[in-house]
């Protein structure tokens, strides 16, 4: 397995680790984009959205709680945070293991670029 998110939660590649539990692992963006960019990614390894199946519901939900217990801790909460989930080469996706990305500490454009 090539995957660089596999690498990074098997430790082989270094990241700085700001929450883990069981099934969910989240670290600092390496590019950030904003001031907090964190990736929140699950241990199981899925490429995309598109292979998101029922099993995983509940392993997606705890995503998105990792990524809010995040923004508490970062103190953004309040003032708001975007999470986003790219898939395939329209959307911008580089690394085929599912993440959310979870940008935090600017106002956001919308639409998006
Ligand atoms: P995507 O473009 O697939 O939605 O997002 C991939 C994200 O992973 C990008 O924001 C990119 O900066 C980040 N990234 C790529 N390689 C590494 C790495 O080796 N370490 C960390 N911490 N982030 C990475
Ligand atoms: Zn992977």
């Amino acid at each position: 397995m090539s995957c660089l998110f596999c690498k990074i939660i098997k430790q082989e590649i270094p990241a700085t680790i700001v929450y883990e539990d069981e099934s969910i692992i989240a670290f600092e963006d390496v590019n950030p984009q904003a001031p907090v960019h964190v990736m929140v990614i699950p241990r199981k390894h899925i490429s995309t959205t598109l292979e998101i199946t029922d099993d995983d519901n509940e392993l997606i939900g705890k995503m998105y709680q990792a990524a809010s217990k995040i923004a508490k801790e970062r103190k953004v909460a309040d003032s708001g945070f975007r999470l986003v989930m790219n898939c395939n080469k329209d959307a911008g996706q580089t690394v085929f293991h599912i993440h959310l990305h979870m940008l935090a500490g600017r106002p956001m454009n919308w639409p998006p670029g």
